[in-house]
C-alpha cells in the first residue's frame, strides 16, 4: 500500500546545523501521527518541508506516491495550521472560514451552506456572522480549524494547534478533535511538545531529537518500551 505521505531521508541544514538529519517517515491514509520532541528538535521544520515552505537539502517528500520537489505549497493539497493562527479580525467568522481560494470562488448559495457545515463540525453552529473579537480563545481555535478543513486537504498538518489555550480546554478539544478526525477520515500530522496531548490524539507518536527520529510507535508501545534513555527521560521517567 502506498503511504499517503512518505518522507525519505529528509535533510535541512541551517549553516552547519542540521534541523532535519535524514528523517524517514510514512503516514498512512486516515492515520493521526503526532510528532513530539523538545524545542529545537526539528518538528516545525518537518511540517514546513512537507508543506513546501522549506526546501530540502537532501531527501524527498512524496504525497500519494508523487515526488513533491518543484510542487509549490498551494498545489500540494495539504493544510497547515500554526499555533499562531491569526484570524482576520475585520472579517466575520464565516468570512474567515471561506477565506481560502477554493471557497472564495464558490457562488454564495453554495458557499454559505458549506461554511455552516464546517462550523457545525467544529462545534460552533450558527456562528457565521459573529465578529472575531467576540470569540474566546478556544472558539478562535475552532474557527482556525474550520478554515484549515475548508479546502479538504488530503493531509492536515497542525503545528502546536492548541498551544495558546489553557490545559482544561486543551484536554477537551483534543478529545473532540480525535472524534472529528475519526468521523471525517482525515489524515493528520500534528506537532506538539505536550505528551499528554500527543498520546490522547495519536494513532502513532514520533519522538524527535536533534533533527532525527528517536522513536516511532503506538502511544502504548512508546510508553511501555521507550527506545532510549532520551525518550524515557522525555516521557518523564526517572532514569
Ligand atoms: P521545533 O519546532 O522542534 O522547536 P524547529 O524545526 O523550529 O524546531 O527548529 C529546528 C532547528 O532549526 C532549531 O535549532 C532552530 O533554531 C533551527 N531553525 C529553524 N528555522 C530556522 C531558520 N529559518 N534559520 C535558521 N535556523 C533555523
Ligand atoms: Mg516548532
Amino acid at each position: 500500500m502506498t503511504a499517503l505521505l512518505r518522507i525519505e531521508a529528509a535533510t535541512v541544514r541551517f549553516g552547519d546545523r542540521a534541523a532535519l538529519d535524514g528523517v524517514d517517515l510514512d503516514v498512512t491514509a486516515h492515520e493521526t501521527v503526532c510528532v513530539l520532541g523538545p524545542s529545537g528538535s526539528g518538528k516545525s521544520t518537518l511540517l514546513r518541508a512537507v508543506a513546501g515552505l522549506q526546501p530540502l537539502d537532501a531527501g524527498r517528500v512524496l504525497l500519494d506516491g508523487a515526488d513533491q520537489a518543484g510542487t509549490p505549497p498551494h498545489r500540494r493539497g495539504v493544510g497547515l495550521m500554526f499555533q499562531d493562527h491569526q484570524l482576520f479580525p475585520q472579517r466575520d467568522v464565516g468570512g474567515n472560514v471561506a477565506f481560502g481560494p477554493r471557497m472564495h470562488k464558490m457562488p454564495r448559495e453554495r458557499r454559505d451552506p458549506r461554511v455552516a457545515e464546517l462550523l457545525d463540525l467544529v462545534g460552533l453552529p450558527g456562528a457565521a456572522h459573529r465578529a472575531v473579537s467576540t470569540l474566546s480563545g478556544g472558539e478562535q481555535q475552532r474557527v482556525a480549524l474550520a478554515r484549515a478543513l475548508a479546502p479538504e486537504p488530503r493531509l492536515l498538518m497542525l503545528d502546536e494547534p492548541l498551544g495558546q489555550l489553557d490545559r482544561s480546554l486543551r484536554e477537551r478539544l483534543v478529545v473532540e478533535l480525535r472524534q472529528l478526525f475519526g468521523r471525517l477520515g482525515t489524515t493528520v500530522l500534528a506537532v506538539t511538545h505536550d505528551q499528554g496531548e500527543a498520546f490522547a490524539l495519536a494513532d502513532r507518536v514520533v519522538v524527535m531529537r536533534g533533527g532525527t527520529i528517536a522513536q516511532s510507535g503506538t502511544p502504548l508501545a512508546v510508553w511501555q518500551h521507550p527506545a532510549s534513555e532520551f525518550v524515557a527521560r522525555f516521557l518523564g521517567f526517572d532514569t
